[in-house]
């Protein structure tokens, strides 16, 4: 498709070209029924099957335990941000909050209408530059609360703190299904789609059985987790077309070879792009501590503000989208999510070096 751009939106961002041929052909009529997805009731008998499906791909692709639910809700990862706090936060009890960036401080926001919160560990100190190591964590806190991957600052967790036997929960929304984890070290992880699983409207959350059951009762009917585990997040009408998406995109990662395969592209290209800011260092310069740099989205900045607003204008002229830093913190940010294949990155990265040539 010569007229699509190489994308690197940080949310919605790119899909799999595949997945939006597929969504194109299944459309007006999917599968015989005279009607589009979009049309199907969310009782039918085809909807029922997609939305299985995407559990079950959920469970194999990420290896989910038994012991996990895996929901599909709305209201994007910024509703997660108080129903966590909401279900297992009273008054007087404690979260442990990491806070690694500006969706941290959100969550954080929230915790304190509930109860107590523990900043266990912050970053702000160098502007988010780094992910924490030593964190000051409550014994008695209800949760630990982290963001994976951040998405603004370009930093991102290799190893997941130690909590002992207090619930971690994660914001994934950036980095859920760019590499293998071992979901037992979480109690909760939750997504909103729109970064690496598919478009907006869904958010993905896997829960462990007993934090369904620990959930408090006296709260409103959509804000439990155990009303949607109950009702296989089906207790009203759910975003029937993003789920139906983000089946094509799961699907789409099972036939690249799962997670193994995916981790292993991304990490080329992280290589790429930071190995090219690298060798170039008169001109690119990363702010981020090496050991904290996120694979999926590269943040850098140039010698002048002037030179960035070019770089972003000369990339988008070049076919490159969405190379402008998040407008709190300026410079580049590259996000490079799964559905941007490593071609993407070399066409990136020969466009970054002939730029640094012609601009120093
Ligand atoms: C994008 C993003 C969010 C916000 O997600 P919404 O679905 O828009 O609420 C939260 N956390 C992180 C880490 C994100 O990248």
């Amino acid at each position: 498709m010569a007229d699509r751009i190489w994308n690197f939106n940080p949310g919605p961002a790119t899909l799999p070209l595949p997945v939006l041929e597929k969504m194109k052909a299944d459309l007006p009529n999917y599968m015989g029924t005279g009607m589009a997805v979009m049309e199907l009731s969310h009782r039918s008998k085809q909807y029922a099957e997609i939305h299985a499906e995407a559990q079950s791909m959920m469970r194999e692709l990420f290896n989910i335990p038994e012991n996990y639910k895996t929901l599909l809700l709305q209201g994007g990862a910024s509703t997660q941000f108080y129903m966590i706090p909401m279900n297992f936060l009273s008054e007087g009890q404690t979260g442990d909050y990491v806070n690694t960036g500006a969706w941290s401080k959100k969550a954080i926001k929230e915790g304190k209408l509930f109860g107590n919160v523990n900043v266990a560990g912050s970053s702000e100190d160098e502007n988010f530059t780094y992910i924490p190591k030593d964190l000051n964590l409550d014994p008695n806190a209800k949760y630990v609360h982290i963001t994976s991957n951040n998405t603004i600052a370009g930093t991102q967790w290799t190893t997941f703190p130690d909590t002992g036997g207090v619930p971690l929960m994660a914001d994934m929304s950036s980095d859920i299904m760019s590499k293998k984890i071992d979901i037992n070290r979480f109690g909760l992880i939750y997504a909103g789609a729109q970064k690496n699983l598919g478009p907006s409207g869904v958010t993905a959350v896997i829960i462990r059985d007993d934090l369904v059951e620990k959930g408090k009762d006296d709260i409103p009917t959509m804000t439990k987790y155990k009303t949607h585990a109950e009702k296989d997040s089906l207790f009203n009408t759910g975003p029937t077309y993003s789920v139906y998406i983000l089946k094509l995109v799961l699907e789409h990662v099972k036939n690249m070879g799962g997670l193994d395969a995916v981790e292993n592209v991304n990490k080329e290209k992280g290589d790429l792009l930071y190995g090219t800011i690298g060798a170039n260092s008169e001109f690119f310069r990363c702010p981020v501590k090496e050991d904290s740099r996120s694979i999926m989205n590269a943040v850098f900045r140039l010698p002048t503000e002037d030179l960035e607003a070019k770089f972003v204008a000369d990339g988008l002229a070049a076919g490159f989208g969405g190379l402008k830093g998040h407008r709190s913190v300026g410079g580049i940010r590259v996000s490079m999510y799964n559905a941007m294949p490593l071609a993407g990155i070399q066409a990136l990265t020969d466009f970054m070096k002939d730029f640094a040539q012609e601009n120093s």
